[in-house]
């Protein structure tokens, strides 16, 4: 299917990169001790091919240990370091600076969003653990090359970093450095340049969910996948399908709230947001027009394309 939504497109096309180099089986600890025991210390330093090879071996054959019916190790390398070349060696030097490389597999690896910022963040700050506004530049130029790869940088705001850096430093409220909580923070609000990421491990989490509810548009039941709940009206499902390919009923206005589940809901989460509809149950289409924010976050960010539900809890 054709996928509207930007955000989650590109973050489709990651999940099928990510398993193509079965980098969803490796965890970001494994990246790191690979690289620690590859001296890859330099940030700065260019990786000529058989360096980069090298290292995938490594990685590569840690895999293959866990997974052997999964990993082929020959093939793995090769289909990284061409996806990595194509990724950050823009004009063919055959050569890869070591943080994009990091960057790169840091990115698609498994684990926790969470950590995964952690390690992000670790390799621009400097030994006292903080970031400028270089550093955090620098970090979301290599993060963007992978959707900007994958044929999507425009939604993302392209390839000037500013705007975003300078929405995090705001965030934070100073302008010389940021800490990593700040930054995990940050992040959690999904800015627009990296949302993806965040989308990436919702989209690997919904893949094996199961809700038992029926899609309002398409009747299909019981929902694989993403569920997508509206605040709005009692009992009304969208599939993953009809969402985004947006197809949204006549009486339903993209502008109500909805909330997206990428796991089946437990009784709490049921219970706490029947509540919420039952506080937007009366208001009229005039007032989420007039009030995108509910105290989560924008359903629209920046552009209708980049449509993304509501709640993140
Ligand atoms: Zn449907």
């Amino acid at each position: 299917i054709h996928v509207r939504f930007s955000a989650y497109r590109t973050a489709m096309k990651s999940r099928r990169l990510q398993k193509a180099l079965c980098l969803d089986l490796l965890e970001l600890s494994i990246a790191q001790s690979v690289f620690d025991q590859h001296k890859l210390v330099h940030n700065g330093q260019l990786l000529e091919i058989p360096s980069i090879i090298n290292c995938l071996c490594t990685i590569y054959r840690e895999l293959q240990q866990v997974h052997p019916d999964l990993v082929n190790v020959p093939l793995c390398v090769d289909l990284c370091l061409n996806w990595l070349l194509k990724v950050y060696d823009s004009d063919r030097s055959g050569k890869v600076q070591v943080l994009s490389m990091k960057i790169g597999l840091f990115s698609l690896s498994k684990g926790p969003l969470k950590d995964k910022y952690k390690y992000l963040f670790a390799e621009v700050a400097g030994a006292a653990g903080i970031c400028n506004q270089r550093q955090l530049a620098l970090l979301l130029h290599n993060s963007i090359q992978i959707p900007h790869q994958l044929g999507e940088a425009a939604a993302f705001g392209g390839s000037n970093m500013e705007p975003s850096v300078r929405s995090c430093f705001q965030y934070v409220g100073r302008d010389d450095v940021i800490e990593v909580q700040q930054f995990v923070d940050w992040m959690h609000l999904e800015p627009q340049s990296v949302v993806w990421l965040s989308v990436l491990h919702r989209v690997a989490a919904a893949e094996t969910a199961k809700h038992q509810a029926k899609c309002n548009i398409c009747k299909e039941c019981p929902l694989v996948g993403f569920r997508y709940r509206s605040l709005k009206h009692f009992n009304y499902n969208v599939c993953q399908t009809c969402f985004f390919s947006g197809r949204i009923s006549k009486d339903y206005h993209l502008s109500y709230p909805m909330v997206e589940y990428c796991t089946p809901t437990t009784s709490g989460e049921d219970v706490r947001d029947f509540t919420k509809v039952l506080k937007n149950k009366f208001r009229s289409k005039k007032y989420f027009t007039k009030h995108p924010r509910l105290g989560y976050l924008p359903i629209f960010l920046r552009s209708p394309d980049f449509y993304r539900p509501l709640i993140l809890v």
